[in-house]
């Protein structure tokens, strides 16, 4: 069993495509077949190596391994061509010298009287009567026979075509380029693909192919489509309900388990109610026969959440590699104290190094949010307040959650003050923010120095922010 990923590269990496690929690996993994990496990249204006690169980069991030390749199909532009010479030899295909002025004339009068366009069939006959000079730029099509083309789906089941409604086909351009027909079955013979797994987006062309594979005399391979992922709103995935490419996600901080996991589910299930799976797991019992038929619903909201599930499981050890991009310089021992903070709050690694940001920053500038400061510092006895808070804290031994709590809550107690009104400030001193994980765990996890630094530094510009 051989099962491929093919993608064009025409850009990032869709998330649509990622899902192909991770149902051709499992597959394949599923029942110790192969899995092979195409590049499909004859189409030289919008192939570019930079998005090949992309794509591999892409796969490789999200855990996607292949067993041959890449091969680059730009690497096999003759074959294609004596192949397709060679299906002309044997009658299969045939010399087309029509204008390009020519068709166009004829897909004008087709419109005109509202047909769909069908070539002529002009060089066919002339090639079969041998009434051809043979000079001239021209293109290879290949002969459609008549009768039905049926296959049957992994996914859809039984699936006619009828060859009537099939043009012939171009196979090469007149610059000796192969088109996709072409390119895409004579690989599939010659690395002897036994599944072809991919969009539903290719139904349509799949009667060509097998045609294709049966004037080359090779065995048809089983085809699986793949049913359309669509945006909530239940229209093609656009930007505008989600990142549309891996690379898309992996910037926001998703991690590549989870938007595996995620991608597995849409249009297929482990049978039962799991919805966090490893790929072990699903590797154990995907089947593309299993896949759904139905078009998938993309959710971004799930797979933030889906990631947050993520995260919440892994230990520290395991996110401080993964967050430190996204970090950028910082103190690694101070970031791994401080990572607990948040650990469990944050969905995605970005928002995890945002919130991570105020505590791993210079002592002397946390930055105060406009808000944190309107609702906390004010008062007259702000000041006193704030000298008092330090005096005790410094008295703090050890400087742990239980010991700092203890302290201020004596301190509010003697001066008849509730709590709030050293617990704001201090909030505000140490992460500048009114709202933060519990203010004594941040105290402990910042320890004695800095706690005491930052609340110096708040008292150091409480006249200038009283007094604005
Ligand atoms: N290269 C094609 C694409 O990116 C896929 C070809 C195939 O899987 O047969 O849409």
């Amino acid at each position: 069993m051989k099962l491929r990923f093919a993608p064009s590269p025409t850009g990032f990496l869709h998330v649509g495509g990622a899902r192909t690929a991770i149902f051709n690996l499992l597959h394949a993994r599923r029942y110790g077949g192969k899995m092979l990496l195409r590049i499909e990249d004859t189409d030289v204006e919008r192939s570019r190596q930079r998005h090949a690169e992309q794509i591999v980069s892409s796969l490789e991030w999200l855990g996607i391994e292949w067993d041959e390749g890449p091969l680059f199909q730009s690497d096999r532009l003759d074959l294609y061509r004596e192949r397709a010479d060679w299906l002309v030899s044997k009658g299969s295909a045939y010399r087309c010298y029509c204008t390009v002025e020519e068709l166009e004339a004829g897909r004008a009068e087709a419109e005109t009287f509202g047909r769909q366009f069908r070539y002529s069939g002009k060089c066919r006959l002339a090639a079969e009567a041998g009434l051809q000079a043979g000079i001239g730029s021209h293109v290879i099509r290949f002969k459609v026979p008549e009768g039905p083309i049926a296959f049957s789906d992994m996914i859809r089941g039984d699936v006619q075509f009828d060859a009537a409604q099939i043009d012939d086909f171009v196979l090469l351009r007149s610059d000796g380029y192969p088109t996709y027909h072409l390119s895409v079955v004579v690989d599939d013979v010659d690395m002897e693909v036994t599944i072809v797994a991919r969009g539903d987006d290719h139904l349509s062309n799949t009667p060509k192919h097998i045609l294709l594979f049966q004037a080359f005399g090779a065995e048809v391979p089983r085809f699986a489509h793949l049913p359309l992922i669509l945006g909530p709103d239940r229209k093609r995935l656009s930007k505008r309900t989600g990142a549309a490419s891996a690379e898309e996600y992996r910037e926001m901080g998703v991690l590549p388990e989870a938007l595996f996991n995620f991608l597995l589910l849409l249009g297929w299930a482990p049978g039962d109610d799991r919805e966090l799976l490893s790929r072990e797991e699903a590797t154990d019992i995907f089947d593309l026969g299993d896949v759904n038929k139905a078009s998938a619903i993309f959710d971004q909201e799930k797979l933030i959440w889906m990631n947050g599930q993520y995260l919440n499981r892994m230990t520290i050890d395991e996110i401080y590699p993964r967050l430190m991009p996204f970090v950028g310089e910082h103190d690694r021992e101070r970031v791994i104290r401080m990572l607990p903070l948040v650990h469990t709050r944050a969905r995605t690694l970005r928002e995890m190094a945002e919130q991570l940001q105020p505590y791993v920053g210079d002592d002397g500038e946390v930055e105060y949010s406009e808000e944190a400061v309107r609702k906390h510092i004010k008062g007259e006895d702000l000041p006193q307040r704030m000298a008092d808070l330090l005096n005790s804290l410094e008295g703090a031994e050890p400087f742990d959650i239980a010991t700092t709590e203890q302290r201020l809550r004596e301190l509010s107690e003697s001066r008849s003050l509730g709590a709030g009104k050293y617990i704001h400030p201090l909030r505000v001193a140490l992460t500048g923010k009114s709202s933060s994980p519990p203010i004594f765990d941040v105290a402990a996890a910042l320890g004695k120095d800095s706690t005491l630094r930052r609340l110096r530094k708040l008292i150091e510009r409480l006249p200038a922010l009283l007094e604005s």
